[in-house]
C-alpha cells in the first residue's frame, strides 16, 4: 500500500452493496471540491470478510470520474467501530442538550453521558438556547456540570452563537452527533452544513420515525473540513453495562479511584466498609440507580 501515491477516501454513506467515497484532496481537483465515486467491494475483500462501514479510510482502484464509480481494493484497520449509529474511525461525540425547551433534565443528561462515554470516545457537551434562560443560569450550568467532570460550551445556534467554537472543534475529525430531540440538532447541522438543509422543528410522529428507521448513517462534509454524523434521534439511549463499567463511565468516581482504593477488590461502591467511590458528589445518587439496571442485566445473562 503505497498512502502517497493511491487514491484514498473515506466512506461517507453505504447502500446495500455501494459505497459513497469522498476522495482525499490529491487525489482529483475540480471547482466543486473534490468528488465522491459509487464503489464497489472487491470480491476478494468480500471472501476474506472485509466489511466496508461509514467512517472507513479505503483505496480505490479504477476511478471513473465522468461516471463517478470506482472500485474499494483495501480497507485500512479501523482505530474506533461504533455499533450504533454504525461508524468507523470517529473520534467524539458531540453531545447537544437545550438550557431549555426542553428543560435539562439533569438524569436525561447522566444517561447520555453515561452512553458516550460507553463509546470511548470524549463526548463534547454543547447547552444550547442560551437565549431562553439568564446569564447567571447558564454559568451555574457549566458550574454544576464542570462538578460532574465535563466542560461545556453554551450557545445559541438559533442567534449564532458559539458556531465557531463548534466548527474549531470539529475541524479535521469524525464526529457523531447526538442528543434527545427537538434541542436544536438539526438546526446545528444545517447551520454547520448550509447546503444539507434537515427538516426542523415539529416533525410528525409518523415522519420522525421514517427518518430514524432508516439504518443508514450519513457522513456529512463540513466546509470547514471534518465530518459530521447524525446518530439515530433517541431520547433515552441503552446502557448496556455490568457494574465495573459503570462505575468507569463516571469521572467523579475515576477521580476518586485515581487517588485510592476500596478495602474490597469487587466493591460496587453501595454500602461497603471503607469504600472511596461512595460520597456526596451530585451524581452518586445516579449511580446507584443506574447500577441497579446493570445488576439486573447480568442476572439475567
Ligand atoms: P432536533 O430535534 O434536536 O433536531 O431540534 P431542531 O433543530 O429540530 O430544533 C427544535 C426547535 O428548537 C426548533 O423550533 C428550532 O427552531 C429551535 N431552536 C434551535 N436552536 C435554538 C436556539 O438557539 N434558541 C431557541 N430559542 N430555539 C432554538
Ligand atoms: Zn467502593
Amino acid at each position: 500500500i503505497d498512502l502517497a501515491a493511491d487514491l484514498w477516501g473515506t466512506v461517507v454513506a453505504v447502500q446495500a452493496n455501494f459505497y459513497q467515497v469522498q476522495l482525499d484532496s490529491k487525489g482529483y481537483s475540480s471547482q466543486e471540491g473534490y468528488p465522491s465515486l459509487l464503489c464497489t467491494r472487491r470480491s476478494r475483500l468480500k471472501k476474506i470478510g472485509q466489511t466496508v462501514m461509514v467512517g472507513d479510510r479505503v483505496l480505490v482502484e479504477e476511478p471513473n470520474y465522468t461516471d463517478g464509480q470506482g472500485v474499494i481494493a483495501e480497507v485500512l484497520p479501523r482505530k474506533t467501530e461504533l455499533k450504533r449509529p454504525p461508524v468507523a474511525n470517529a473520534d467524539r461525540v458531540l453531545l447537544v442538550f437545550a438550557l431549555e425547551e426542553p428543560s435539562l433534565d439533569v438524569w436525561q443528561l447522566s444517561r447520555f453521558l453515561i452512553a458516550a462515554e460507553l463509546t470511548q470516545l470524549s463526548p463534547y457537551l454543547c447547552l444550547n438556547k442560551k437565549d431562553l434562560i439568564p446569564t447567571v443560569e447558564q454559568q451555574q450550568w457549566r458550574s454544576r456540570l464542570l462538578e460532574w467532570g465535563y466542560d461545556s460550551i453554551i450557545l445559541s445556534v438559533a442567534q449564532n452563537q458559539g458556531l465557531e467554537e463548534i466548527k474549531q472543534q470539529l475541524a479535521g475529525k469524525i464526529t457523531i452527533i447526538a442528543g434527545p430531540s427537538g434541542v436544536g440538532k438539526s438546526s446545528l447541522i444545517n447551520k454547520l452544513i448550509p447546503a444539507v438543509n434537515l427538516r426542523v422543528g415539529k416533525v410528525s410522529g409518523k415522519l420522525q420515525r421514517g427518518r430514524h428507521t432508516t439504518r443508514h448513517v450519513e457522513l456529512f462534509e463540513l466546509p470547514s473540513g471534518g465530518l459530521l454524523a447524525d446518530s439515530p434521534g433517541f431520547n433515552k439511549p441503552e446502557l448496556e453495562c455490568n457494574p465495573i463499567q459503570l462505575v468507569r463511565c463516571f469521572p467523579e468516581a475515576r477521580e476518586r479511584l485515581a487517588m485510592g482504593q476500596c478495602q474490597f477488590s469487587d466493591c460496587l461502591h453501595r454500602d461497603e466498609p471503607n469504600c472511596i467511590v461512595r460520597g456526596d458528589w451530585e451524581r452518586y445518587e445516579h449511580y446507584l440507580v443506574f447500577l441497579e439496571d446493570a445488576i439486573a442485566r447480568q442476572e439475567v445473562l
